[in-house]
């Protein structure tokens, strides 16, 4: 990884008014995003993941800037874009592409897809002489796996799949440097799912490009991931490589989530009496201290309190629970975290 971070976000907050009454007058304000820190490197893929209504979804959208945050800083490329107005992100834009879960409704279903894919790369001024942009169709449908037959077809007769990859394609036809990956596949049959992860992580390979990819399913991001954040009621609760993540994730929420993810591992029963509990709490009126601690199985007093920040444990892990020590030991492969929890 270079030194400088491709993308490196701090304090990101994204507050949403919620209005009522005669005169629309703001009532309460919804905490979507709440102080959100992270970067991603040139050609890391930094999974996202939290269950419906932590927030990572509006985390995706401002970093792709189609909101804009309340608070904090995004900076790419060494540029602060999280505050530019829409004329001054038109030139950055084609630099960050969002691949959407829903490729149908994002894609114009009255065009043919060699259009489709021209007109991306002609909106951004990218275009060429006829033969350049034929040839760069060719190119494009090639990177995603399909045909350059696929080029004289429209939207409704290619499956989920291929209208996937198309969305992908016309995320490459910019040659951007970070792809946001909202959902991508969980519209999509388990079989093509795995299809369109081992796509994305060859274009990474080969097109040396970062992604930023959303899912709720810890089973999912774990086949393209580098890194894990997982995300609950607005905050990153954890941050990990991802190979200590799946050996042992330190936050309880984390290791719930991990619980509840299905594994050939008999060893993974192990983990059932961790599976989490209740519902998540409204972002309106989160919990106070630890937003967590009303689903948590070992909060203690201190958990309802303070809020605990996001900590450094060794090892490229961060971590935001009280009761999460840890130290390190010598070990066959080298240093390792070690994990113990404490109640006070
Ligand atoms: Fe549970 Fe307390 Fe840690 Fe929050 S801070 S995850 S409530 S132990």
């Amino acid at each position: 990884m270079s030194a400088q971070p491709l993308l490196s976000v701090r304090g990101i907050r994204k507050l949403f008014a919620i209005r009522g009454g005669l005169f629309r007058r703001v009532k309460a304000e919804l905490r979507a995003v709440d102080g959100v820190s992270f970067d991603i490197a040139a050609g890391e893929t930094l999974g996202l993941v939290g269950e419906s209504g932590c927030g990572k979804s509006t985390l995706a959208r401002c970093v792709a800037r189609l909101h804009e945050p309340t608070d904090g800083s995004i900076v790419f490329e060494g540029e602060d874009i999280a505050h530019k107005s829409m004329r001054e992100m038109r030139p950055l834009r084609r630099r960050i592409q969002l691949v959407f879960q829903d490729p149908m409704a994002s894609l114009n279903p009255r065009k043919r897809v060699g259009s489709i894919l021209r007109d991306a790369s002609r909106i951004q001024g990218l275009g060429g002489s006829r033969q350049e942009e034929r040839d760069r169709v060719v190119e494009l449908l090639d990177h995603v796996g399909l045909a350059a037959a696929y080029a004289d077809r429209h939207p409704h007769e290619l499956s989920g799949g291929q209208r996937q990859r198309i969305g992908i394609a016309r995320a490459l036809a910019l040659n951007p440097r970070l792809i946001v990956a909202d959902e991508p596949v969980s519209a999509l049959d388990v079989s093509v799912q795995a299809q369109i992860l081992n796509l994305l992580k060859e274009l990474q390979e080969k097109l040396g490009l970062s992604i930023l990819f959303i899912s709720h399913d810890l089973g999912v991001i774990r086949h393209v991931s580098d890194r894990i954040g997982v995300m609950y009621l607005g905050k990153l609760v954890e941050l990990a490589p991802a190979e200590a993540f799946y050996q042992g994730p330190l936050h309880p929420y984390s290791q719930a989530l991990l619980a509840a993810v299905p594994m050939p591992d008999p060893d993974a029963a192990t983990h059932a009496d961790k599976a989490i509990e209740g519902d998540i709490p409204s972002p309106i009126n989160p919990p106070s201290g630890c937003r967590f601690h009303t689903r948590c199985p070992i909060a203690a007093d201190i958990c309802s309190r303070v809020e605990p920040a996001l900590e450094h444990h060794g090892e490229g892990r961060q971590v935001a629970c009280h009761l999460v020590t840890t130290s390190t030991t010598g070990g066959p492969t080298g240093a390792q975290a070690v994990r113990t929890f404490s109640r006070e």
